[in-house]
């Protein structure tokens, strides 16, 4: 079939067939990020000490995808809970540098697991002293160095392969806010869980010249947080990629984390449930794998854009110097920091630059990739707008600023409404507009790469 297509389209192109010279090409490697010293996790604002020891490892993980027209994409996953902004542009400007990948080709996406190290100024809601912050700072710039040597090792293992693409289907994730986490297991059974969910897995297979596995990526929307205890963990995601990798000898790989700002697996806390989970996960991935998968054609585009996502009205001097009195330790440790930047001449912007990235595999796989925790309603939206199947929507990815809720979800208010903003820093919540904002310029994306000329039309 994939031979075939190819023939096709050597044909129409007017070109000499070769399959290593007409088809796909991809590189994948892997790193080992779990710490090497015991320091802070991040996750969960109640932690109380630094990590005890390791229950699986966490890994950065990069594939490089080849166009014949040599167009490159590289997408790396981290088992970690978030990166910040500034993590992001320097490892990016680095790989930009050193192996020519411009912004747009560069993708970066983390499971959210809340049992990985604290990230640089990530999540910035923890009273670390000295030491624990220098431990943290030397974390995130080994970090940067192993994340654009992983793409340098990715591109250096390029060779022929074929892609392919499927969806499977997991259940576990649950709407956390339209459901209380005990009734789940009775609601479950009876089919009475409420709110919108994203179930979907979608499969991007990579298969060597001699059609073995060499990479599956894969993602699902829901929040890595079945264990919250005190030990490494890629929680079920890293289970899911770690069974994949045992029942497929020579197979990477790579999980996303899709819109599960607003999703939980339930039950949890156990850790036998974050392996069944995984297990879960894996299964229909494998599903998907036996299945009859869609051929890729061989083209790739890439787009990137930051939009400036803006906040409802600051608060003022007045506002800030009360919060910082507030009996509230989190919210007045942002107000104390947001007084000192004020104070230091850098006044409160009123906007955040919010990433947003588009790549088109072939004539219909797009994925596109959204900055923060975003909640599941982008997701419902953008598959039903551009198709569902073919669309996947990744989150967490090339920037984890902050919660990112639906319109809905921000007129509701709670946690992922506007609850959690004092956690990642920011000086409040989101205008109301945030959804239609971020939504129309993915259209923006994909219809720019449907321009004439464009190579994916
Ligand atoms: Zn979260």
């Amino acid at each position: 079939m994939k031979l075939l297509l190819s023939v096709a389209l050597s044909a129409i192109l007017g070109s000499p067939f070769t399959a290593a010279a007409d088809g796909w090409k991809a590189g994948v490697a892997k790193v080992k990020i779990t710490p090497e010293r015991p320091m802070w996790m991040s996750g969960y604002a109640a932690r109380t000490r630094p990590a005890e020891g390791t229950m699986i490892d966490l890994w950065a993980k990069a594939l490089v995808l080849e166009d014949p027209a040599g167009r490159r994409a590289a997408l790396v996953t981290m088992d970690l809970v978030g990166i910040p902004r500034d993590l992001s542009v320097a490892v990016c400007g680095a790989i930009e540098t050193k192996y020519g990948l411009s912004r747009p080709q560069i993708m970066l996406a983390v499971s959210h697991t809340h049992c990985g190290p604290v990230v640089g100024r990530n999540l910035p809601m923890y009273f670390l002293d000295d030491a624990e912050r220098q431990r943290v700072d030397a974390y995130a710039a080994a970090l940067e160095q192993k994340l654009v040597a992983v793409v340098g090792e990715a591109i250096e293992h390029i060779a022929p392969c074929s892609l392919a693409w499927g969806n499977g289907q997991a259940t576990f994730a649950v709407n956390r806010r339209n459901n209380k986490e005990a009734d789940v297991p009775g609601l479950r059974e009876r089919g009475l869980l409420a709110g919108p969910v994203d179930h979907d897995v979608p499969v991007l297979s990579v298969r060597d010249g001699q059609r073995r596995l060499m990479a599956v990526v894969f993602g699902y929307a829901c929040h890595a947080t079945v264990l919250d205890f005190y030990q490494w963990s890629g929680d079920y995601p890293g289970f899911a990629q770690a069974a994949l990798e045992e029942s497929h000898p020579g197979l990477t790989a790579l999980f996303w984390a899709g819109c599960g700002g607003d999703q939980n697996p339930v039950p949890r806390r156990e850790p036998a449930l974050a392996q069944q989970y995984g297990q879960k996960l894996a299964q229909a991935v494998d599903r998907v794998l036996a299945g009859v998968m869609h051929p890729i054609e061989e083209n790739l585009t890439a787009s990137y854009h930051e939009i400036e996502l803006p906040f409802a009205a600051l608060p003022t001097r007045e506002e800030l110097q009360q919060q910082a009195a507030s009996g509230n330790k989190y919210e007045a440790a942002r107000a104390r920091q947001l007084l000192s930047q004020v104070d230091a001449g850098k006044p409160l912007s009123p906007t955040y630059p919010y990433p947003v990235q588009v790549w088109r595999l072939g004539r219909e796989v797009r994925l596109v990739a959204l900055g923060g925790e975003v909640v599941v309603d982008y997701a419902v939206r953008l598959k039903a707008d551009l198709g569902r199947g073919r669309t996947w929507v990744a989150a967490y990815t090339n920037d984890v600023m902050a919660y990112i809720p639906s319109r809905r979800v921000l007129a509701e208010g709670g946690y992922e409404g506007g609850g959690a903003m004092v956690y990642y820093g920011l000086p409040t919540i989101w205008a109301p507009d945030v959804e239609e904002l971020i939504v129309k310029q993915v259209h923006e994306q994909i219809n720019d790469a449907r321009a004439p000329g464009s190579p994916t039309r």
